[in-house]
């Protein structure tokens, strides 16, 4: 048997946007388990029968208290740790949430739950949720975790228990409903866990921008929905000028700041627009419901706001330009692609005509 093959994407970056998301949804799973554990508890109390050796007060403190108070701390300290402040934000960090959570809500139940032997396949659990993770440190780590846990209740947790319930088939079906319970909130979690990386599969990881797939789908949506209603839609093309001097001038990492300036500026359109990166240091935006006329304003803004951008480097403050080409869907154009290759011409006009410019 082989472990998942360790994949240094695992280190790969994630924005701090993406780690937000993902311990968000992370929460959300784990708050709702934690209710959910509480409301059995809380049941189990309800119609417990004290007896000389556990009355009332006891149970409520061995059965409620001290599982939910354990899961509720960890769940703040995990809250707390994800809120630092980092330089850069790894996948691997970003999935410790997850295995450290996972890992304290199993642990709990079977310190709680000595009694029911198949509390122990709650350590299942945690393992095949690591198969997202497709990282093999944390699939071990994950492992090494659970022996840890299962030996910890052979020799601590059942020999130290201070009081065994008995059993009834009234524990044994509230136990096994809330167990299902789990198991559902974990497979929404594992579902968001996928709309995450999906949506990140179509975004270029650098800017955020759609990628080169996403932006030829959704520029041939865009034409789709012209074709219906014929309100005109338009297309900027950018690219950014002598940008291969800035990097063999200043570096590649210096390179990719510059693009990244670029996207944010972008970003911070204020109108709806569909924005892409769909090459090196080739943008565009398609804009819907728009004309010829408002498209050059918007990229006149924009080739504007660039050029006025200055940039440490060596040798002081330096600015760069952009190149832009703008076109109209019109009639002659029978796919989304060609509206991109009339607004393409015109970037190459402007290139033409000298860079730092806007030719439609
Ligand atoms: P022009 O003004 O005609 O556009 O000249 P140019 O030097 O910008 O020429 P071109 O557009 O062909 O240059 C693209 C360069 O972009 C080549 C490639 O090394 C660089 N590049 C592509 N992707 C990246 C990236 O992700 N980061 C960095 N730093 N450079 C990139
Ligand atoms: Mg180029
Ligand atoms: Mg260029």
């Amino acid at each position: 048997m082989r472990l998942p093959k360790n994949n240094t994407k695992s280190l790969e970056r994630v924005t701090k946007a993406e780690f937000d998301e993902w311990n968000q949804i992370t929460f959300k799973a784990f708050y709702k388990i934690w209710i959910l554990v509480l409301a059995v508890e809380l049941l189990l109390f309800v119609f417990y029968k004290p007896n000389p050796e556990c009355g009332r007060l006891r149970y409520f403190w061995l059965f409620i208290v001290k599982p939910s108070g354990m899961q509720g701390i960890a769940m703040l300290i995990v809250v707390g740790l994800s809120k630092i402040k980092r330089k850069v934000y790894h996948k691997r960090v970003m999935f410790l949430s997850t295995v450290i959570l996972i890992s304290i809500f199993a642990a709990s139940a079977i310190w709680i739950h000595t009694s029911v032997q198949l509390m122990s396949m709650l350590l299942m659990l945690p393992l095949i949720i690591t198969t997202l993770y497709k990282d093999r440190f944390l699939t071990w780590l994950q492992l090494v975790i659970c022996i840890a846990v299962y030996a910890l209740k052979e020799l601590y947790f059942y020999p130290h228990t201070p009081y065994f319930p008995p059993l009834n088939s009234f524990i044994n079906v509230s136990i096994f409903c809330g167990s299902i319970f789990v198991e559902l909130f974990l497979i929404q979690h594992v579902q968001d866990y996928v709309r995450i990386m999906e949506k990140r599969a179509d975004r270029d990881s650098m800017t955020g921008l759609y990628n080169h797939k996403l932006f030829y789908e959704q520029l041939d949506q865009e034409y789709a929905v012209y074709k219906k209603n014929k309100k005109p839609f338009s297309l900027i093309v950018m690219d950014i000028d002598h940008f291969k001097n800035i990097n063999d001038t200043y570096g590649h990492a210096f390179g990719d700041e510059v693009i990244c300036k670029v996207a944010d500026i972008i970003k911070s359109l204020d109108m709806p627009c569909q924005c892409a990166r769909y090459g090196g240091e080739e943008f565009a935006i398609i804009l819907s419901d728009t004309k010829l006329s408002s498209a050059v304003e918007t990229a006149e803004h924009i080739r504007v706001q660039f050029e006025e951008t200055s940039f440490h480097t060596e040798d002081g403050m330096r600015q760069f330009s952009i190149s832009v080409g703008v076109a109209q869907i019109s009639d002659e154009c029978t796919n989304g692609k060609d509206i991109f290759l009339k607004a393409d011409e015109k970037l190459y006009t402007a290139k033409q005509n000298g860079r730092n410019r806007v030719c439609s």
